[in-house]
């Protein structure tokens, strides 16, 4: 490098990586649970499930420049370190002389509720010094600074409102299923997607009504005519299956079983 030429860990190549924070689930021998960070002009998080915040701290972004989380659904998994990370936020601003931009969450509908409920519960929450914003998004696109987020109403859990996202940046576009059954809405999502991270919870042989399985990851991906195929969010059972044969079975494309801190560039 030329002397005098300034060394940034900025992204001004327009790429956009993705980070498996967590490649499991909530109780798991070697993977964290659901979370994954997505570079691209932002820092953003999808989900921020049990042990993902550790693997956070490795990657070394400065967790303090965290501006926007994007939550697929409020189940344990996908959420609990979110109260870790505050408090710790909190101690930072308050305590050690840290500063750090507005936290904007984003969620499906409830989220409003759900925080306020929490952070009226959790001690001190609601007394943090810097600015934190609730958004509730349903199937309508928005833009965080270049990059485009689309928000799409995935199948999961009987009367709970689960998102997939769709998030796009410099030509490339990733898609992020949350957990979700095979539905209609999850192939749209992922539709032409450069690459798809899917919920691949279950072995096609022990498949789980709330999941999809190793086999519909292969069908979601052949259908939606996707470039590489992430396969994520594996219950300790699943480690004991081929899974990546069971969803090639459907996909001939790349497939890609998720470990956690694997960082896939677009
Ligand atoms: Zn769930
Ligand atoms: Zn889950």
């Amino acid at each position: 490098m030329p002397k005098g030429t300034l060394s940034l860990n900025l992204n001004l190549s327009e790429d956009m990586r993705l980070t498996i924070l967590g490649s499991g689930t909530n109780i798991h021998p070697s993977r964290a649970a659901s979370g994954y960070l997505v570079r691209t002009d932002q820092t953003i998080l999808l989900d921020f499930g049990p042990r993902t915040l550790a693997n956070l701290l490795k990657t070394g972004v400065n967790r303090h420049r965290i501006t926007h989380i994007l939550f697929s659904h409020y189940h344990a998994d996908h959420f609990s370190d979110f109260i870790t990370y505050f408090f710790d936020a909190m101690i930072f601003t308050k305590y050690q002389g840290g500063t750090r931009p507005p936290l904007t969450v984003i969620g499906p509908r409830g989220t409003k509720k759900f925080f306020r409920t929490l952070f009226a519960t959790m001690p001190g929450f609601t007394h943090a010094p810097f600015a934190v914003h609730f958004k509730e998004v349903a199937d309508r696109t928005f833009m965080i600074g270049k990059t485009t987020v689309i928000p799409r109403t995935v199948t999961h859990t009987q009367n709970l409102h689960c998102l997939g996202y769709r998030i796009e940046y410099g030509g490339k576009a990733l898609a992020y299923s949350g957990d979700s059954q095979y539905c209609d809405s999850l192939v749209r999502l992922c539709g032409d997607a450069d690459l798809a991270v899917l919920d691949c919870s279950f072995p096609a042989s022990r498949p789980n009504p709330v999941h999809l399985h190793a086999g519909q990851c292969g069908q979601v991906a052949k259908e939606a005519g996707i470039g590489q195929l992430v396969l994520s969010h594996f219950y300790p059972v699943t480690d004991r299956y081929n899974v990546r044969e069971q969803a090639g079975e459907a996909y001939g494309g790349k497939i890609v079983v998720g470990q956690d801190l694997m960082t896939i560039k677009l």
